[in-house]
């Protein structure tokens, strides 16, 4: 329902948790952020309201004031992150079924809207290859699809990077059917968020040494008010300094370059 992505040089939590809040207006049933710090993966989740999940996240930042660097039950300090808000479409509204799914390998992370059509056929197909899953959701599928995808790239000898993340996109996104926006992180390529869309919507916005992803710019003018919007069928990469958009077949795109001069 909702999405939020950041890279940057800032404490990624507050700035993803902010943007939520100001998407609550389109209805939810659960939270949950992923944050990439010291290359590891954290992440939250929570049916409810975002009071919820910042109650947990509260009592982690109490066992760890220090924040990731200590100890992995931190979650404060990563500068790259991404949150989703979540309304039910596939699986009831539980802790476990809410966003961001993460593969088994624990270091990828993807957060969805919209619904992906051919999810049955693909949730079979991986589980006939030994995939377990742990949630009802549609958007699972495409965790284990991008884990997949980056093991297969890197076991062909591609180098490790945000290239890498968004050639696994790429892949996982020829697969898929229906309507999306994906957001994923890895935590083996820290400072990078890729995002990719069809029939659901995608905007980016351009900071100073940090950049945005967002289902809207509501998200986050109150950082950046220089938007793009994405067209149909592309992926776009955000890092602290670039943003890099592709189609689906990965040949340089661009989006709709626009200022946001109203008040959300
Ligand atoms: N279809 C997904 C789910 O049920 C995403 C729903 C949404 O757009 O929030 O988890």
């Amino acid at each position: 329902c909702g999405i939020v992505g950041y890279a940057g040089g800032r404490p990624a939590l507050g700035i993803v948790l902010d943007g939520l809040r100001r998407l609550e207006y389109r209805g939810y049933d659960s939270a949950g952020v992923a944050v990439v710090c010291d290359a590891e993966l954290l992440t939250e989740k929570k049916a409810g309201k975002l009071a919820n999940l910042e109650k947990v996240l509260a009592e982690r930042a109490a066992v760890n004031p220090e924040g990731c660097a200590a100890s992995p039950i931190g979650i404060g300090d990563g500068t790259t992150g991404i949150g989703h808000t979540r309304w039910a479409t596939h699986g009831g509204p539980t802790d476990r079924n809410a966003h961001p799914h993460v593969a088994p390998d624990g270091r990828v992370a993807v957060i969805h809207n919209g619904i992906i059509e051919n999810f049955a056929k693909l949730r079979t197909e991986l589980e006939d290859s030994g995939v377990q899953f742990s949630s009802d959701t549609d958007t699972e599928c495409a965790a284990h699809l991008l884990s997949a995808a980056l093991a297969e790239l890197r076991a062909a000898g591609e180098p490790d990077g945000p290239g890498l993340l968004v050639a696994a996109m790429r892949a996982v996104c020829q697969r898929l059917e229906g309507a999306f926006t994906l957001l994923a992180v890895d935590a083996a390529v820290p400072g990078a968020v890729v995002g990719a869309r069809r029939n659901s919507p995608l905007v980016v916005g351009r900071g100073d040494g940090e950049n945005y992803l967002a289902s809207d710019v509501a998200a986050f003018i109150e950082h950046t008010r220089d938007a793009i919007e994405l067209g149909q069928d592309q992926i776009v990469l955000i890092t602290p300094d670039a943003v890099e958009i592709t189609d689906f077949a990965g040949r340089p795109a661009t989006g709709k370059d626009f200022h946001v001069d109203w008040d959300a």
